[in-house]
């Protein structure tokens, strides 16, 4: 009998490994046949289809082997683990929603400590900005699914467990029945409609959610749905506005913060895991890195008129959580769409307002960290923060930079005032800013913003202009 199921593990894993391998493949022919957007595009909907279907249980274990003995036993003396702890590990599985600066270290300890089964989850590709702080993936490893490149190299750590990448987005179709399979799900995601979806679908599974985040030099750290705790949306029942997300990328992170609150979340998932508990069901953790504090919040309990966890919950399925906050689960750059497309012109369209020598004035308004990386040298900066507070001081300078663009012009049409940014979203607010000011303070003036930004003319325009 035991042969037998022996014999069923390895087969159902060389399935898994062959499906690995095959989208391996295909994921290389894609980037051997066209350019890399194209390449990731067909990798996605190829992983996209490659998720693993239903997985067996794991097996209880009745004693350790002697090499589980070995490789454990500095934590197998600890009392608050012990031979008992150490089995329920082996005996758990955890779903990890993100493998990026939080799933990299969670799922790393997780490996190390010996869970039984980790699910590796994430729609994107390693690319080198990654690098700083998602530190499974490696300089060779760029271009491979993320969950592809952490399942690699957490199997060089640890070949005892079992590792199971799913290629892909978390969607509403799929979500519940990847949850379902799994113990314990560590929510390492970075934008609101993966919280809101991981949250409905923990709580109609009933599985515990460690969720943790990071951003700049900050990190929170909760367990929802964890032994008659809130969830997501007792705390957050409406989801933000999307312009006033920040994201990484918008941000920046510094990569040991992550790194930090994705240990902890490691921690508490392993307290779960062998039957400790966690410290965080009614408390949130905050990180401030640049005191060097911790913080333990109260949270306000479980809402009895909670949208899903409540007593009559509103919510009994999964939704389209897109639709829901107005913003993408997959976007690297979340797109703003607060100007008409006359008021905006595309970077080729600004290329050749500089080629025909045009007279107007480039308005640069990203904060001045960024215009220290790099900066088209003819452009007026001036930080959306200044505008958005209308700085009397920035004002003047720019009708100043105005009018001596205007010498040589007739001065009866409107004067052209291009305005560009990172990415082309704040240069929209920038743009309504302007519009919006009273004709006296900068004369008459036709306001325009760039779209997609600096980035966009690093990519079509100028390939030697850095990204970052
Ligand atoms: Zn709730």
């Amino acid at each position: 009998m035991a042969g037998s199921a022996e014999a069923a593990r390895l087969r159902a894993e060389i399935g898994r490994r062959e499906q690995e391998l095959r989208g391996l493949r295909e994921r290389l022919a894609a980037v051997l046949a066209g350019p890399p957007e194209e390449a990731a595009e067909a990798a996605a909907v190829e992983a996209a289809a490659a998720f693993p279907g239903e997985l067996p249980p794991l097996a209880a274990q009745a004693s350790l082997s002697r090499a589980a003995i070995l490789r454990y036993s500095r934590q197998l003396v600890l009392p608050e683990l012990g031979v008992r702890g150490q089995l329920r590990l082996a005996r758990c599985s955890v779903l990890v929603v993100g493998c990026g600066g939080l799933g990299c270290p969670l799922a790393q300890y997780l490996a190390a400590a010996g869970v039984g089964r980790l699910g590796l989850l994430d729609h994107d590709v390693v690319e080198t900005s990654n690098l700083h702080r998602q530190v499974l993936h490696a300089e060779g490893g760029r271009g491979l699914p993320k969950a592809v490149s952490a399942a690699a190299a957490l199997r060089l750590l640890n070949s005892t467990v079992q590792y199971v990448p799913y290629c892909g987005a978390l969607s509403a179709r799929s979500a519940l029945q990847l949850v379902r399979q799994y113990d314990v799900v560590a929510d390492c995601s970075d934008n609101v409609p993966t919280r809101y979806l991981v949250n409905d679908a923990c709580v109609l599974a009933g599985k515990p959610l460690v969720s943790g985040s990071a951003l700049r030099l900050e990190g929170q750290l909760v367990v929802y749905n964890y032994r008659g705790g809130p969830c997501y949306r007792c705390l957050f029942p409406k989801p933000p506005p999307p312009e006033t997300v920040t994201n990484c990328a918008d941000g920046g992170v510094l990569g040991v913060v992550p790194g930090i609150m994705g240990c902890i979340q490691a921690l508490e998932v392993l307290k779960i895991a062998s039957g400790m508990g966690s410290s965080f069901g009614q408390f949130m953790l905050m990180f401030d890195a640049r005191e060097g504090r911790f913080r333990n919040i109260r949270l306000r309990p479980k809402k009895p008129d909670c949208a899903v966890c409540g007593d009559n919950p509103s919510v009994t399925c999964l939704q389209d959580y897109e639709a829901f906050c107005g913003s993408s689960a997959t976007d690297k750059c979340r797109t703003l769409h607060l100007l008409s497309s006359k008021d905006r012109i595309s970077v080729e369209e600004y290329k050749k307002v500089l080629d025909e020598q045009v007279p107007h004035v480039l308005l640069d308004v990203r904060p001045q960290v960024e215009v220290d990386i790099c900066r088209l040298v003819h452009a007026v900066h001036i930080p959306l923060s200044k505008l958005e507070e209308k700085n009397e001081e920035c004002l003047k300078y720019l009708e100043k930079r105005i009018c001596e663009e205007k010498q040589g012009t007739n001065g009866k049409t409107a004067f052209p005032v291009y305005v560009v940014c990172k990415l082309g979203n704040d240069s929209q607010k920038a743009v309504r800013i302007l519009q919006e000011l009273p004709v006296k303070e900068l004369g008459s003036v036709l306001a325009k913003d760039i779209k997609g930004g600096l980035m966009a003319w690093a990519t079509k325009i100028d390939p030697t202009f850095p990204q970052y």
